[in-house]
């Protein structure tokens, strides 16, 4: 199996990080994960763009280009012969003896990327799963997709124990996001979600959603909405690269509408896989 070190591709085994890689002591990096449906990637664009910016936020330099990172990824896909899976890549701010603030002799990023075989959720697609309410006690740069992800790993960790798929983290009365998804509600056949503020990450499956909405006459809002919003909502779902579009059916033992995924998720799961379809040219 190949991985991607620093534009090199290298086999998994016998590589090794530095104890003292900055992504491995304070987890200073960025990170994106990219669908690849077989054997293509669905919107590396966005995801790639999306990687500029999380760098930039965080004063990180990547020092390829966009059609670089591409061929990489691409290179790799062949490489592993990767058909439905994910690619997972992440740049940190590179190996120096510890110290909080940057090196002052600037070290180039640690730039790895990998691939990994994942089936489309189908079931949970279909049948729906549970969520699990968390209080949102992360940073205040969701924003940025920052590897530091204690906040979310211990939401999702709740949300295992209490035996549901997803956390659906609120911050007081307001609901930001799920653990590893974007939340949204569905009321009168609106579709509602957080704004893409400093609170949450902007999904590139959110962005997917807004234009499917936008192009087939479903209400798309962005604006805050309540716990109890969300508990007396039509329909829930989350979405993410990995979920797709999720139907949440039941949050902490209350049923949402009649506990089977509703008619708009169920709507945009189609549209969704009708875009891949067209994008990703299967
Ligand atoms: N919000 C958080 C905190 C995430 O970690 C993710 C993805 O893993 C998402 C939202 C969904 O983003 P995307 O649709 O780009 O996968």
């Amino acid at each position: 199996e190949k991985i991607i070190v620093n534009g090199e591709m290298l086999e998994r085994n016998g590589f090794y990080v530095d104890i003292e890689d900055r992504g491995y002591q304070f987890g200073d990096g960025i990170y994106e994960v990219i669908r690849v449906y077989e054997g293509r990637m669905y919107t590396q664009e966005e995801h790639l763009n999306r990687l500029y910016e999380s760098a930039g936020k965080i004063g990180l330099n990547i020092s390829y280009t966009k059609e670089e990172l591409t061929d990489h990824l691409e290179k790799l896909i062949q490489s592993n012969q990767l058909d439905t899976g994910i690619i997972y890549m992440q740049f940190t701010r590179g190996a120096s003896p510890r110290q909080h603030a940057f090196p002052v002799e600037p070290v180039p990023a640690s730039y790895v990327a990998y691939t990994k075989v994942m089936a489309r959720p189908e079931v949970f697609m279909k049948e729906g799963v549970k969520g699990h309410l968390v209080e949102d006690i992360r940073w205040l740069r969701c924003d940025i997709k920052s590897l530091n992800l204690l906040g979310n790993i211990m939401a999702k960790q709740s949300a295992s124990e209490a035996g549901c798929f997803e956390a659906i983290q609120h911050r007081g009365e307001t609901v930001t996001e799920g653990s590893s998804s974007n939340v949204f509600i569905v009321k009168e056949g609106a579709v509602i979600t957080h704004p893409a503020t400093n609170l949450i990450l902007n999904g590139i499956t959110r962005q997917e959603i807004q234009k499917l909405c936008s192009e087939s006459g479903i209400v798309f809002e962005e604006r805050e909405f309540t716990v109890t919003n969300l508990m007396a909502a039509d329909e829930v779902f989350i979405a993410s690269t990995t979920s797709e579009v999720m139907p949440i059916v039941e949050i902490d033992n209350t049923v949402i509408g009649d506990g089977k995924p509703g008619q708009v998720t169920k709507q945009l799961q189609t549209l969704f896989w009708n875009r891949v379809v067209e994008r990703a040219k299967l």
